[in-house]
């Protein structure tokens, strides 16, 4: 075999059936986001290799059906076990692949680990186990059971390539399934340092397979294909509108955590230095490329124009430059394309009548490297582009308000609704705030904590059904009940019998 990359974790271009294999589709550089040097030598997959990926999966499905929960739980715990031992390489890996500071790459390891970890303790707990519904008739017995789906195919963006792989792969296989996952094209590389991990835990033959690639072709052919019972799928919320129409063909089961424009309310009675900090890390966190960052600031009028000179000023002050910089607070964006975007977006929202306060479309000095500064732009006009199409970036976009209603009703004008963050004193005020909020996740006084035991999806067009805690790991089994009648007599329905509704309802 031709090897193309050089990492001690990574045998090859895709995992198939546990072995290394090269693909046989186009050939893909890795290029590193900060300097845009080639770091690694890919040789994608084609729609043969996922056929082979898929028939490997489909082999597994009989064995992995008949696996106890307790040894699923091991396999977990020694994922788990062996992302804590590879952390480090795994975040420098991490960092060089998709340009995060290397400090918030190690905490990608770390949760990554607890994900694993945290669902063999759902298996221990029993989850899955089998429930005994009360009934009214003492006619059956009832036992549900978790059937596995069987296939699935996990497909993720590139923003928390690490960590998406985990929040998928960890519930499919507790919940007894083989897996093919694909990571996006621009980030292939901690997913398959993972499948190095997956089978020195001691995976069984094609339980997970890693197949590498575009999205038009082996994303496709994944979607597409009839051996695949559930796509599980983090992105856009285009190529989520085209999963779910594929879906419709076989009925198979759709996981979609797509976009957003999150909105951060900040109201005068605030803890207002808390809410600078928490407004900051909602916005620049992996140079804002996160579904749920807190994109829209809503002020209330009296302190707005303070907090955002204020606002300004922190963000002039961070530390923009390459991840493995030890003294880097904010990286570079993920490619080419993405920075080109993002500048654009800049541009066009100070053209619609922004007001740039910190930022703007270029780092000064930064001649390599895909880099636009922390950028806020205040009274951004509520009908432009910029106010309402996510950007996917470090740009913060500011309005001010006047009052409670008007604050819950901008912030819920949006065609998303993944999360919402408010910030004030009154937790009376929070709450009520809180529980009109149309979105998936609601922060009080905080903005961004993704909690593993806690439902993540989104409101409206942010997605369709939720990961992580046991909304996640159900969603990749079906329930089955299995009900039994404790009748001795003939049931007599067809001889003449009176008794009414002998099925009971
Ligand atoms: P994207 O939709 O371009 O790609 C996502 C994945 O889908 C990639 O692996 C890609 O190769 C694949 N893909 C592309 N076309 C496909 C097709 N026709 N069939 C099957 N697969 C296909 O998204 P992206 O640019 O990688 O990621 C950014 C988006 O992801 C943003 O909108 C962001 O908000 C969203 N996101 C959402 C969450 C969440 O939890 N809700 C988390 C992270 C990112």
């Amino acid at each position: 075999m031709n090897r193309l990359i050089d990492h001690p974790l990574i045998g090859g271009s895709l995992f198939i059936d546990c072995a290394w294999v090269e693909g046989h589709g186009e050939r893909w550089t890795a290029l590193d986001p900060a300097n845009e040097a080639p770091i690694a030598e890919l040789a994608f997959a084609d729609a043969s290799d996922v056929e082979l990926a898929v028939a490997a999966a489909r082999r597994a499905v009989p064995t992995l059906r008949a696996t106890q929960y307790s040894e699923r739980a091991k396999l977990l715990h020694g994922i788990a076990a062996g992302l804590r031992q590879h952390a480090s390489a795994l975040a420098r890996l991490e960092t060089q692949d998709v340009g995060k500071p290397l400090r918030e790459a190690e905490i990608d390891v770390a949760d990554a680990a607890r994900v694993f970890e945290y669902h063999a303790e759902l298996l221990e707990h029993g989850v899955l186990a089998d429930q005994y519904p009360r009934l009214d008739s003492d006619d059956f017995t009832m036992r549900v059971r978790r059937v596995p789906l069987g296939v699935v195919a996990l497909i993720t963006a590139w923003n928390f390539p690490l960590i998406l792989a985990a929040w998928k792969l960890a519930p499919a296989l507790a919940a007894g399934n083989a897996v093919v996952m694909k990571p996006s094209e621009w980030a292939s590389l901690s997913t398959l340092a993972l499948a190095g991990i997956v089978h020195a835990a001691g995976a069984l033959r094609g339980q997970f397979n890693v197949v590498t690639g575009t999205g038009a072709e082996v994303g496709a052919s994944l979607v597409n294909h009839p051996q695949v019972d559930k796509v599980s799928f983090t992105g856009s919320g285009s190529v989520g509108r085209q999963i779910l129409a594929a879906s419709t063909r076989d009925l198979k089961r759709v996981t979609l955590e797509l976009g957003g424009k999150s909105p951060a309310i900040v109201f005068a009675d605030a803890d207002l230095d808390a809410a600078l900090e928490w407004v900051l890390m909602g916005i620049f966190y992996n140079a804002g490329q996160v579904c749920s960052a807190t994109s829209r600031l809503l002020v209330e009028r009296s302190v707005h124009r303070d907090f955002v000179e204020r606002l300004a000023e922190r963000a002039n002050a961070i530390r923009v430059g390459a991840g493995l910089d030890a003294a880097t607070e904010m990286g570079p964006l993920i490619s080419a394309v993405q920075c080109a975007r993002v500048r654009g977006a800049i541009d066009a929202a100070v053209t619609a009548g922004a007001r740039l306060v910190a930022g703007g479309s270029h780092v000064t000095g930064q001649e390599q490297g895909w880099f636009v500064p922390p950028t806020i732009l205040d009274d951004v006009p509520a009908d432009s582009d910029a106010w309402r199409l996510e950007i996917f970036g470090p740009v913060l976009c500011v309005r001010a308000f006047d009052g409670e209603a008007q604050a819950v009703a901008d912030a819920n004008d949006s065609e998303y609704g993944l999360a919402a963050a408010v910030f004030s004193a009154d937790a009376a005020r929070a709450e009520r705030v809180a529980a009109e909020l149309q979105a998936g996740t609601v922060w009080i006084n905080c903005a961004g904590p993704a909690l593993v035991q806690g439902p993540w999806g989104g409101f409206k067009a942010s997605g369709i059904g939720r990961e992580l805690g046991h909304w996640g790991i159900e969603s990749y089994s079906e329930p089955q009940q299995i009900t039994r009648s404790l009748g001795a007599a003939p049931l007599g329905w067809y001889a003449g019998s009176q008794r009414t509704n002998p099925v009971g309802a």
